[in-house]
């Protein structure tokens, strides 16, 4: 299946890595124990479990243990803002306007329980101010927790979280970042960056779906988001999932081995993409490609040209893309993340999101622009015939010929 198809959706999940699905695969066969109990087999699964703690840990320049395994990114970003709140039990907290929709509910769930929330606004390309967020502490004083993501997952804005956390921690509150886009392409590290939380996901880098961590900078009092058993040390019960787990680290340590080189590629890969983009009139949407935008990140508009109907031609032809706003009950929702960067709607509404990964070539992103070309040629006829070289075109499609 993958063979025959050209995969740009790396940033909503990635295709396991075949490291990890040995390690899925030999975990589930041997350590089946239950890592609670005190037999052999369950001191061989705690025993990997806990090798998995380090070695995830490592990456982050965490001490393990702050690392807390979840079912993944929402879970974690919901623990983070829901038990900060909760354990102050009233106050102001802060979030960006394009965070993930699991901080900006769990944020939106928090208001209706008697909080009250600043959504940050951003600049045209997605970066938080942090004048914005020092004015906006300024003005609560009883701010709980800031939650700015690393790396924006629509458009590949690299958010300053230091200044950030800086500006946050001036004011008493704590700093949480959603990771889960950064992680495996940025360098974090929780002492470095001052965060105090984080969110991972492990299968943005080629692990399991259903697994994730949330680091909580130990010392720091969060509670539990689930109740029940004692497992992660009380902050979050049911029987550890120790085969994903142990997948997940496996993802991450060839992830971080090949990390520079992988980056390389794609950043080769995204230039080119954006070039081939830029000349059929697309408006690139969030930062330039460089040291501010994640690697594997392409997004672009097409104003006028609503991006399910992009996509559903591209994918008849094999090519797996995503746009940047949801599709409910079809109708398409404008990305509240464009609309935040500019305000546009037709520009939300037209947005297109390619994200990369190691294994794609540039053969496969030349494919990509020309089957692009005659999609938008299509899409955009208006039947008034005109000739162009040897071929005749309407006027209108002309403009992607050029
Ligand atoms: N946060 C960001 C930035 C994401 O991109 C995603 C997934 O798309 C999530 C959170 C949710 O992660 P998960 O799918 O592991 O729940």
């Amino acid at each position: 299946m993958r063979d025959a198809m050209i995969y740009l959706d790396h940033a909503a999940t990635e295709p396991m890595k075949e490291c990890a699905l040995d390690a899925l695969m030999q975990a589930s066969r041997e350590l089946y124990g239950n890592a609670s109990a005190s037999y052999g087999i369950a001191r061989a699964a705690k025993s990997a479990l806990e090798s998995a703690r380090r070695s995830l840990a490592g990456y982050l320049h965490a001490d393990p243990s702050g690392v807390f395994f979840t079912s993944g990114g929402t879970e974690s970003d919901n623990q983070a803002l829901v038990a900060a709140a909760e354990g102050a039990g009233k106050g102001h907290l802060v979030v960006s306007s394009i965070e993930h929709e699991a901080v900006l509910r769990t944020a939106w769930y928090l208001e209706t329980r008697g909080f009250t929330v600043t959504y940050l606004p951003v600049d045209p390309s997605g970066f938080v101010s942090p004048e914005d967020l020092e004015r906006d502490l300024q003005e609560h004083r009883d701010t709980v927790l800031v939650s700015v993501m690393a790396a924006n997952n629509e458009v590949g804005t690299i958010e300053p979280v230091q200044e950030l956390s800086s500006i946050a921690h001036r004011h008493g509150a704590l700093f949480h970042t959603d990771a889960v886009q950064a992680f495996g392409k940025l360098d974090l590290d929780v002492s470095r960056d001052g965060i105090d939380l984080l969110s991972v996901s492990a299968h943005k880098i080629g692990g399991p779906k259903g697994t994730g961590l949330l680091y909580i900078r130990p010392g720091i009092s969060i509670g539990a988001l689930l109740r029940g058993g004692m497992q992660e040390r009380g902050r979050r019960a049911g029987t550890e999932a120790v085969p994903a787990i142990v997948s997940f680290a496996a993802a991450a340590k060839e992830t971080f081995r090949e990390r520079e080189e992988s980056n390389a590629k794609m950043r080769t890969l995204q230039r080119h993409l954006f070039e081939g983009l830029k000349s059929l009139h697309a408006h690139v949407t969030g930062p330039a490609p460089g040291e501010k935008r994640l690697s594997n990140n392409v997004s672009v508009s097409f104003p006028g040209i609503f991006s399910d109907l992009v996509l559903a031609s591209l994918d008849l032809q094999g090519i797996a893309a995503s746009a940047g706003s949801a599709c409910t009950t079809g109708a398409v929702n404008p990305s509240h993340v464009i609309l935040a960067m500019t305000g546009d709607e037709e520009l939300a509404r037209g947005s297109l999101r390619f994200t990369l990964g190691p294994e794609n070539t540039m053969e496969e992103m030349d494919t990509v622009l020309s089957a692009l070309k005659t999609i938008l040629c299509r899409a955009t006829c208006t039947g008034k015939e005109d000739t162009v070289g040897q071929n005749t075109h309407c006027q209108e499609t002309r403009r992607f010929l050029q």
